[in-house]
């Protein structure tokens, strides 16, 4: 209740639903300091990856499986208006997002799941970048929030050639610099060498952010040699001619379904930042 009640409930409501809506959420984002609209392909919550740390509760069976383009247009554009009317900050969480953090920042593909591993992820691109164009303009961004395990599909290629045409972001999680930190943190049947090249080649054609979310396991932190190679692989991106917007370094928010998967304090994580700061001379944000 106390929490309810504190003007920063609404950046830890990441609820990801509104009404009745079944693709289209908001969340008042503490990374951008402004609204993201969610765009949920995955109400099946099927993912590549099944991360430790990951918050989507797939003990409850979905309300929806498939995703249906009109229905998410209709939602968007629904939601888009009650942005700009100010009907989304009637009520809780919303009402209590301080002024500064109401302006609309980004629609971001992000949901239960792994949006490139949508069917026809091109067409829910260039149904967002017209919606968007009719709306709000080019000030507000499309983000794609991705594992990237499908970078390298050509449906998906197809999709970000119309987010670059659109103000669009692609920011790319890596987790870990060795498979075997990889197999342990994203457990993913998805090879570690075909994620670094999708990065890769996808940061060769336009500028990408990294997402990485750092944690304890067992009450361990991640090993020396496990940040070096983390270290290893960004400045092989560099070398490769990849263009890193920036780092984004993360840690546990929420409760994992993981009881020993567990955040690293504010300190660590700063510490942990700063040695990825001197080692490939990126932008690193941390947000703990
Ligand atoms: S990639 Fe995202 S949705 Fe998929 S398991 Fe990891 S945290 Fe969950």
């Amino acid at each position: 209740m106390a929490e309810a009640n504190s003007p920063i409930a609404a950046h830890r409501d990441h609820r990801r639903s509104w009404r009745d809506f079944l693709y289209v959420y908001p969340v008042v984002s503490r990374r951008s300091r402004g609204v993201s609209l969610g765009i949920n392909l995955n109400p099946d919550q099927v993912c590549n990856f099944d991360c430790v740390y990951c918050e989507v509760d797939r003990r409850t069976p979905p309300r929806v499986r498939k995703v249906e383009l009109p229905v998410l247009e209709r939602e968007l554009r629904a939601l888009l208006d009650a942005w700009k009317s100010g009907e989304l900050f009637r009520d809780p969480p919303f009402s209590l997002a301080p002024p500064e953090t109401r302006r609309l920042n980004d629609l971001a593909f992000s949901g239960d799941g792994e949006p490139t591993t949508f069917g026809p992820f091109a067409e829910a691109c260039a149904l967002v970048a017209r919606v968007k164009r009719e709306t709000v303009g080019d000030a507000v961004k499309i983000v794609l929030i991705t594992d990237a395990a499908g970078l390298d599909r050509d449906e998906v290629k197809r999709g970000l050639e119309i987010l670059d045409a659109n103000h669009g972001e692609v920011w790319g999680k890596l987790d870990a610099g060795t498979e075997a930190y990889y197999r342990l943190v994203n457990r993913s049947h998805v090879r570690f060498d075909r994620i670094l090249a999708n990065l890769e080649n996808t940061g060769k054609k336009r500028p990408i952010c990294i997402q990485s979310l750092f944690l304890k396991i067992r009450g361990e932190g991640p090993p020396p040699d496990e940040i070096a190679a983390y270290c290893g692989r960004l400045k092989h991106f560099i070398a490769a001619g990849c263009k890193i917007r920036e780092v984004q370094a993360y840690t546990v928010a929420r409760p994992t379904p993981e009881a020993w998967a567990t955040s690293l304090s504010p300190d660590a994580l700063e510490a942990l930042a700063a040695r990825i700061r001197a080692e490939t001379v990126l932008k690193v944000v941390t947000y703990p």
